[in-house]
C-alpha cells in the first residue's frame, strides 16, 4: 500500500458527504458531475476564470499551532482604561457550559419558540436583571453595544416625540462626558435623520430651549463622577424633554438606578456581568425604558405566554414587527443581536445573586476609593469625589504624565490618558496589591514618598454614598437568582435550560439564507484564549500585535474573495454592513457634490434590515417589482432608475437572489445603476452560494457586507453574535469607518459604526481559522456541495411539494422554496402546522414564510452529510402524507397529528389522550426516534396572546409546577 504522508484536510470533515455520497447525490440530480451542475448553476458571464489566490490549508492541529503563535504577539495588560470596558472573570461553569458548549452557541435565533425555551428563559432573565437594576419597567435582549443602544433611543425617542412645543424640536443634547466612543457613533447615526446633536456640559444646558426633544447623560460619566440626576430629568421633564441615560450596571447595586430618578430610557453594556473584553466584543448592550414605550423598543423582547395546553411558555414578542410589517417605515434595523453574550450575562447575574454582585461592586468600589485616598496623600487632585470604580487624576503635567505612563508599561498595566490628566478604573479582577502598585507609579511622578499603607486604610474602608446617590430598594429577588449559587446547582440548571433547546447537536437547521453551517470545534478554541479575552477595546495598538496580524490577513483574504479593494471590519452585523455600506456609498456622492442622491432601490423581495437600513442612512427606499420567477423586473427597475436618475444613491441587492435564484441578468442590473450614477451594494447574507466561482466584484457590485456568522463560521449563538464587515471597491475606501478613540483610516472616513474600533474582534478568530484550514480548493468545494445539497433536496423533494422559482434548467442556488400555500387553501394546513410538526421528527424548522409568505426556504449548507438530508427528506415526506391524509378525509381537519404539533412530553404521555389519532403516530412519526426522540418543551405557544398581553420579565417558579396562566396584562414578578 502506497503511503499517504500529508496531514489530514480539513475540509473532509467540515463538508458533509463523501466522494461516494456525492455521486449518489449528482445521480438524482440527474447531473453527469460537480462541475456540470455549477456550470448548468452559475450563469457563464459571471464565473471567476482563475482559482481563489489564499494561503494553502492547514490542518486543524497546524492550525492552533500557527494561531498560537499569532496569540502570543498579543501582550496582556492589566486594563485600568475603563470607558466602559472591564476585566472580569467569567464563572468557569459558564465558560465550559456555555461559551465553550455547542449546545448552547449553534442554536438558532428563538423563533420556533417550543424548541427554544431554554435559552428564552435565560433572556428572560437577562431582561429582569436589566429592569431591576436599571430601576425600568421594560428591557428587551438584547442589542449590540453601547453606542448602537444610546443611538436606538435617541431615534426611538425622537419618533415620540410630545408637547405642543417639543413635537418638532430636532436637536438632541449629549453630555460631553459620555464615553468618546458613543459620542462617535452618535454622530454617524444621528446625522442622517435630519436631527441635531449638541454636545455640551448638561451643568450648563438650557432645557427650556424649544429645539431639544432630549438628552443623553452618563451615569457614572466617563471621567467616574456620579451625580444626583433627579434635578435635570425633573427639569428636563417639566420642558417635555426625554432623558436617557447610560448606565453601567454593576454600579447600579450601589447606587439609585437611573429609573428611580425618572429616567426614560436606559442603555448600557453588560461585557463586566462576565464576558471577556475581546479587543471590544462581542457583549450584549441592553435598553431599558418606560411601559409606555413598549411598543417603540427596538431590538428583541421575549416575552411570557401560553401555549395550547393553557401552560406558560416563553416566546419572542412582537416578533413579526420589524422584518415582516415595517420595512421601510422600520427605525431600526437590529437583527442578528448578542444573544449567547446576554445569556452570559443574565447567568453571571444569577449565580453572583444580589449579594455577590453587591460584594463584587464594593470590592471595586473600595479599590477606587484606596487609590483616590492614596493618590491624595501623595499630593494629585481627582475630578470628583463621588465615583463608582473610576477616578481621574487631573491637573497633570505632560512630563509627569510620560513618567507615570512609562512606569505603568513596565509594570504591564495600560491606565487611560487625557490631555492633563489620568484616569483609573477598577474592575473585580483587581485587588489591593494592584493599588499598591498604582500608587508606586505615581509616586514617581510626586514629589512626595509613598508611605500610604493599603492594608491598614482597607479595614476600614466603608461604602458611604450620600444619601441621594445610595441605593435603597432591592432587587434581584427572584428565586432565579437566589437558587444556583453552587456549582453543582448551577451546572445542572444550565444543563437543564441547553436540554429545552433544539442546537446543530441535534439535527441540521435549514434555514434559508441563515446558513447553518458547521461550527467547527478548532474554529471555537482560540477565541475564549485569554491572549485574544483579556485585551482592551482601546490598549495601545503595538500591544496587540497579534490581532492586527489577523486583521490584515483577514482583509487580504476577505478582499481575494470578494474581488474587492479594502474590508472594514468595524460591523458587528450583517444589518450594520447594510448601514455601514450605504453610508459609504452616501459619503462619497456627498464628496462628489451629489448632496440630492438619497434614493436607494429595494427589491420586494429583500431581506427586511435591507429597507431599515437604507432608511436609517437617510435615503427614501423605492421597492421595484420581483417577476413571476422571482427575479427582479428588468422592466420596473428601468422604470425606477430613469424616474429617479437625478436623485439615485444606490440599489440594494442580493445575490444569488433571495429566492435562491442566479438571476442572469445581473451584470446588466448593476450597469444600469452605474449608467444614471448610482452604486450598487450587494447583500452577502447568500456568499455561502459564491465563494470560489464568483464574487461581488465580479457581478459588478462596489461595495457588500459579509455575515461571518453565516458564511464563515462564527456560530449563530442562538440570535447572535455575528459580524459584517463590509468590501468596498476603491472609490468607496476614503470613506470606510473611522473611529474617534483609535485612528483607523486617516481620520477621514465616516464616523464609526460600532463602539469598538474592530467590532466583535474575538470571533474573527473563527472565520480567520475557518478561511485558513479550508484554503481554495476547500472553500470551492464549499460551494459546490452546498449547491449540491440543495439540489439533492430539491429533486428528491419536488415529486411531493410544488417548488417555487428555480434558475436555468431547474437548477436551485445554495437553497430553494417550498411552496405550502395551496394546502392552507384546500385543507387549512398551513406553513406554521408544517413547522411545528417537523419538530416532532426533531428537526427545526426552514425558514418560514421569508421572502414568500405561506412558504419554506431550506438552505441545507454543504456540512450535512447525504445521512441527514435524507433523514430531513424522510421527515418532510412523511408530512406530507399527513397532509394528505387530511386531504383524503381520513385526518379530522382540526383534531389531527399537524394541527396539534407540536406534542410534548406533558401531552403525550399524560394519562388523558382523547386524540383521533395514536400517541405512537403523535411523537415516533419515523423509526429512528425511537432511540432518540427530542420532546418540545411546551405545545404550540398561543403568539396573540402573548402580545396582548405583554409580560417581559420572569414568571413565579410555581408557575411552572402548577401549570397555572400568568396573569393577563400584567408582569407577575414581583408577585
Ligand atoms: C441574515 C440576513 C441579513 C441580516 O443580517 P444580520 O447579521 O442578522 O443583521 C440581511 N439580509 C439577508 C438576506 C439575510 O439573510
Amino acid at each position: 500500500m502506497q503511503i499517504n504522508f500529508e496531514n489530514e484536510r480539513f475540509s473532509t470533515r467540515h463538508i458533509g458527504p463523501d466522494a461516494q455520497q456525492k455521486n449518489e447525490m449528482l445521480e438524482v440530480c440527474e447531473a453527469g458531475s460537480i462541475e456540470q451542475l455549477l456550470k448548468e448553476t452559475i450563469p457563464a458571464k459571471i464565473r471567476l476564470d482563475k482559482p481563489l489566490n489564499l494561503p494553502p490549508a492547514l490542518s486543524e492541529n497546524e492550525y492552533l499551532d500557527h494561531i498560537k503563535k499569532t496569540a502570543s504577539r498579543n501582550e496582556i495588560y492589566k486594563s485600568f482604561i475603563g470607558m466602559g470596558y472591564y476585566d472580569t472573570h467569567t464563572p468557569n461553569v459558564i465558560l465550559r457550559n456555555i461559551l465553550e458548549n455547542p449546545g448552547w452557541y449553534t442554536a438558532y435565533t428563538p423563533y420556533q419558540a417550543e424548541i427554544s425555551q431554554g435559552r428564552l428563559e435565560a433572556l428572560i432573565n437577562f431582561q429582569t436583571m436589566v429592569t431591576d437594576l436599571t430601576g425600568m419597567e421594560i428591557a428587551n435582549a438584547s442589542l449590540l453595544d453601547e453606542g448602537t443602544a444610546a443611538a436606538e433611543a435617541i431615534s426611538m425617542l425622537h419618533g415620540r416625540r410630545r408637547g405642543k412645543k417639543r413635537k418638532n424640536a430636532n436637536t438632541f443634547f449629549v453630555s460631553e462626558n459620555c464615553h468618546p466612543q458613543t459620542k462617535s457613533v452618535l454622530k454617524g447615526r444621528i446625522e442622517p435623520l435630519e436631527i441635531e446633536l449638541v454636545f455640551g456640559d448638561p451643568e450648563k444646558v438650557d432645557l427650556t430651549d424649544e429645539n431639544y426633544f432630549g438628552i443623553l447623560l452618563q451615569y457614572p460619566d466617563t471621567y467616574g463622577t456620579v451625580k444626583d440626576l433627579s434635578e435635570i430629568i425633573k427639569t428636563a421633564h417639566d420642558n417635555q424633554l426625554f432623558v436617557t441615560v447610560a448606565a453601567d450596571l454593576l454600579s447600579l447595586t450601589l447606587l439609585t438606578p437611573p429609573g428611580e430618578m425618572g429616567a426614560d430610557v436606559v442603555v448600557g453594556t453588560t461585557q463586566r456581568f462576565g464576558v471577556p473584553m475581546g479587543y471590544g466584543g462581542p457583549h450584549a448592550a441592553y435598553f431599558a425604558t418606560k411601559e409606555e414605550f413598549k411598543r417603540q423598543i427596538p431590538g428583541r423582547i421575549i416575552g411570557v405566554t401560553k401555549d395550547a395546553e393553557g401552560n406558560p411558555a416563553y416566546r419572542m414578542a412582537l416578533q413579526t414587527r420589524e422584518q415582516h410589517i415595517r420595512r421601510e417605515k422600520a427605525t431600526s434595523n437590529i437583527c442578528t443581536a448578542q444573544v449567547l453574550l446576554a445569556v452570559i450575562s443574565g447567568m453571571y447575574a444569577a449565580y453572583h445573586g444580589p449579594q455577590g454582585l453587591k460584594k463584587i461592586a464594593s470590592k471595586v468600589h473600595g479599590l477606587a476609593k484606596l487609590t483616590s485616598a492614596g493618590l491624595q496623600e501623595l499630593g494629585f487632585k481627582t475630578v470628583s469625589d463621588q465615583f463608582f470604580d473610576t477616578i481621574t487624576v487631573k491637573g497633570l503635567g505632560a512630563d509627569q504624565i510620560d513618567e507615570i505612563r512609562s512606569r505603568a508599561i513596565d509594570r504591564g498595566m495600560n491606565f487611560r490618558y487625557l490631555d492633563e490628566g489620568v484616569g483609573l478604573s477598577f474592575d473585580e479582577t483587581k485587588d489591593l496589591s494592584d493599588v499598591e502598585d498604582v500608587l508606586n507609579i505615581f509616586a514617581g511622578a510626586s514629589t512626595k514618598e509613598n508611605s500610604f499603607d493599603v492594608q491598614k486604610a482597607s479595614m476600614v474602608m466603608r461604602v458611604d454614598f450620600p444619601e441621594s446617590l445610595a441605593r435603597t430598594t432591592s432587587y434581584l429577588e427572584h428565586p432565579v437568582f437566589n437558587q444556583f449559587h453552587s456549582e453543582h446547582e448551577m451546572l445542572r440548571y444550565l444543563k437543564e435550560l441547553e436540554n429545552r433547546d433544539l442546537s446543530l447537536t441535534h439535527s441540521m437547521i435549514s434555514l434559508g439564507s441563515c446558513t447553518m453551517k458547521l461550527n467547527a470545534t478548532a474554529e471555537m478554541i482560540p477565541l475564549t484564549w485569554p491572549e485574544f479575552g483579556s485585551i482592551h477595546p482601546f490598549a495601545p495598538t503595538d500591544q496587540a500585535k497579534g490581532y492586527h496580524q489577523l486583521f490584515d490577513e483577514l482583509d487580504e483574504w476577505l478582499s481575494e474573495i470578494t474581488g474587492f479593494e479594502k474590508i472594514s471590519l468595524q460591523p458587528n452585523s450583517g444589518a450594520q454592513g447594510e448601514y455601514t455600506g450605504l453610508m459609504t456609498i452616501r459619503a462619497y456622492h456627498r464628496a462628489n457634490g451629489d448632496t440630492q442622491r438619497d434614493v436607494t432601490i429595494v427589491p420586494s423581495s429583500a431581506h427586511g434590515t435591507n429597507p431599515a437600513s437604507a432608511v436609517m442612512a437617510g435615503m427614501d427606499v423605492v421597492v421595484t417589482k420581483c417577476d413571476e420567477n422571482g427575479n427582479i423586473d428588468l422592466d420596473d427597475l428601468r422604470e425606477k432608475v430613469e424616474k429617479y436618475s437625478d436623485r439615485l444613491s444606490s440599489l440594494m441587492v442580493t445575490y444569488p437572489s433571495t429566492h435562491g435564484v442566479f438571476e442572469e441578468d445581473i451584470r446588466e442590473i448593476c450597469q444600469m445603476i452605474h449608467e444614471h450614477g448610482g452604486l450598487v451594494y450587494m447583500d452577502g447574507a447568500n456568499m455561502n452560494a459564491q465563494i470560489g466561482w464568483t464574487s461581488p466584484a465580479q457581478i459588478g457590485a462596489d461595495v457588500c457586507h459579509l455575515n461571518l456568522h453565516k458564511t464563515f463560521c462564527i456560530p449563530h449563538g442562538g440570535g447572535g453574535p455575528g459580524m459584517g464587515p463590509i468590501g468596498v471597491v476603491e472609490k468607496l475606501v476614503p470613506y470606510l469607518p473611522d473611529h474617534d478613540v483609535v485612528n483607523i483610516n486617516g481620520g477621514k472616513g465616516i464616523p464609526a459604526v460600532s463602539s469598538a474600533p474592530w467590532g466583535s474582534a474575538s470571533i474573527l478568530t473563527i472565520s480567520h481559522a475557518y478561511i485558513r484550514m479550508m484554503g481554495a480548493d476547500g472553500l470551492k468545494e464549499a460551494t459546490e456541495v452546498a449547491i449540491l445539497n440543495a439540489n439533492y433536496l430539491k429533486d428528491r423533494l419536488k415529486d411531493h411539494y410544488p417548488i417555487l422559482y428555480t434558475g436555468r434548467g431547474g437548477r436551485s442556488a445554495h437553497e430553494f422554496i417550498v411552496d405550502l400555500r395551496d394546502f392552507k387553501q384546500d385543507v387549512g394546513i398551513d406553513a406554521t402546522d408544517v413547522a411545528k410538526r417537523l419538530m416532532d421528527y426533531g428537526f427545526h424548522a426552514p425558514t418560514m414564510s421569508f421572502p414568500v409568505p405561506g412558504t419554506l426556504m431550506i438552505e441545507p449548507t454543504e456540512s450535512e452529510s447525504k445521512e441527514e438530508l435524507d433523514r430531513f427528506c424522510d421527515a418532510m415526506i412523511q408530512i406530507r402524507k399527513e397532509i394528505r391524509e387530511v386531504e383524503d378525509g381520513e385526518a379530522d381537519p382540526e383534531e389531527n397529528v399537524l394541527k396539534h404539533a407540536p406534542h410534548s412530553m406533558r401531552v403525550a404521555l399524560s394519562d388523558e389522550w382523547n386524540r383521533p389519532y395514536s400517541r405512537e403516530k403523535a411523537v415516533f412519526p419515523v423509526p429512528h426516534q425511537r432511540y432518540n426522540k427530542f420532546w418540545p418543551a411546551v405545545s404550540r405557544v398561543d403568539d396573540a396572546y402573548g402580545d396582548r398581553n405583554l409580560v417581559c420579565s420572569c414568571l413565579p417558579v410555581e408557575a411552572y409546577s402548577e401549570g397555572q396562566e400568568p396573569a393577563a396584562g400584567e408582569s407577575v414578578y414581583p408577585a
